[in-house]
């Protein structure tokens, strides 16, 4: 829809994940105003139609954890085949060597993968900042401008290498002193408050092993100032577990507490190495959890208790994290993914393809700290994303809403942020995909020495 102002009724659609809304629901000024229950007629009678017949709706899904810059890192050879720390050790020496333009590529891909898969609004983390990538975070805000993507981008951080103890090369990593300068820099130039935001920032040292316990501090006292969210890997796999019993004497959600991380403010990835009391103690902070089912199964990290921290009370979304873990940014195979895992750890009656899609939109809104959207109801944002079931994959299939989760729905037809098509026929206007495919495939064989 080109003009916002006007009212658009996206009209009679197949299935619809929402309540009474069976003939569909009114757009309007880039917000949700009217949702049409069956055998009624919209009271906004001038509404322009989409016929979306063919067309099932879901919220927009919200993408909770990525690394945009690792699009350019899928399948590298010397990385396969390992756990998650001589992983990192293989590729923090390929990443210390992105420069802005090449980054600029891989975002864009993340991004398009992302649209492409039903994401109206993605968080990424992006915590690598060689020499000449210090304006990551403003690359990236340009790029979601240019795609129309909501995002709640994160100043990442590393500045514990190697010679401190630390993981990660001395190339990879900065002084805490020009991160919290940076980190402010960033969200007051781009950081909106408050409802309908497009672009809003968040603070995210990297992990227990790549950044000091002073930067922690520090950082979350800047968030609190600033009043921005706060985002960290934590609990991903039993390496951390030993890391802070041997270097802090500690687990690492005792960790996270002594650091003032233990808030509302927070949203952890992955999440999967806590014990009951340590998910009691999440649920009373009100601190959430990005599930992410794909990069878990491929690292061999383990399996994030899910179902156990929804019934204590931990807001769980969904997240594809970073492209060389996953290696797909596809966040509707992300569902099917966290819908087969936890299912095949907690039963068939635990878990619902409705489970999966409500932790990809309401559950992800919680870990991005919205209320305005994860949710087809009358004054949220105007985030959708239609599907179509007439692949092959579909053919027969009964449920369309359950179709696209059991028989793996990857590519939305359509996608809708705050009132305007970003996605249609199942393509992303303006974006020439083969001509970025085959910039971003040089660039990355490049970046990786394969070429
Ligand atoms: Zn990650």
């Amino acid at each position: 829809m080109s003009n916002e102002e006007a009212a658009l009724w996206i009209k009679d659609p197949l299935a619809i994940l929402a309540e009474d809304a069976a003939r569909g629901i009114i757009v309007k000024a880039g917000r949700i105003v009217e949702l049409v229950p069956a055998g009624r007629s919209p009271q906004a009678a001038d509404a322009q139609v989409f016929e979306a017949g063919a067309h099932v709706v879901l919220p927009g899904l919200i993408n909770t954890h990525h690394h945009f810059y690792q699009t350019l890192t899928r399948a590298v050879p010397e990385a396969l085949n390992r756990e998650l720390f001589p992983w990192l050790e293989a590729l923090y020496p390929i990443w210390a060597r992105l420069t802005p333009e090449v980054l600029d590529l891989g975002i864009t891909v993340a991004m398009a993968e992302l649209l492409l898969s039903g994401c109206t609004t993605t968080t990424d983390h992006h915590y690598v900042f060689p020499a000449g990538l210090e304006n990551s975070v403003d690359i990236e805000v340009a790029a979601a401008k240019r795609l129309g993507l909501r995002v709640l981008l994160t100043r990442g951080s590393m500045n514990l290498s190697r010679r401190d103890g630390g993981l990660p090369p001395g190339s990879v990593v900065q002084d805490e002193d020009t991160i919290l300068a940076d980190s402010e820099r960033v969200v007051r130039r781009y950081h909106e408050n408050g409802e309908a935001a497009m672009v809003q920032i968040a603070l995210a040292p990297c992990s227990p092993f790549s950044v000091t316990t002073s930067l922690m501090k520090s950082t979350a006292v800047l968030a609190e100032r600033l009043r921005v969210r706060l985002h960290t890997h934590l609990a991903e796999t039993e390496d951390e577990n030993r890391y802070c019993q041997d270097v802090h004497r500690c687990r690492p959600l005792d960790y996270l507490e002594n650091c003032g991380w233990l808030t509302d403010r927070v949203w952890l990835a992955h999440g999967i190495h806590f014990d009951d009391a340590e998910i009691e103690r999440l649920a009373r902070a009100g601190t959430t959890v990005s599930h992410c089912p794909c990069s878990n199964q491929a690292l061999a990290s383990g399996t994030c208790p899910v179902c156990a921290m929804e019934q204590a009370g931990v807001r769980v979304g969904i997240g594809v994290d970073g492209s060389a873990s996953n290696d797909s940014s596809n966040l509707m195979q992300e569902v099917r993914a966290a819908f087969l895992l936890q299912r095949s750890r907690y039963g068939v009656t635990a878990v619902s393809h409705r489970d999966a899609l409500r932790w990809a939109t309401k559950g992800s809104a919680a870990c991005v700290g919205r209320t305005d959207i994860g949710e087809i109801a009358v004054g949220k944002l105007a985030d959708i994303a239609l599907f179509k079931v007439d692949e092959l994959r579909f053919s027969g299939s009964g449920d369309p809403l359950a179709a696209l989760v059991l028989c793996g729905a990857h590519r939305a037809d359509r996608v809708m942020v705050g009132g305007r098509w970003v996605v249609e026929n199942g393509e992303i206007p303006q974006l020439d995909l083969s001509a970025l495919i085959q910039r971003h495939s040089a660039a990355a064989h490049k970046l990786q020495r394969l070429r």
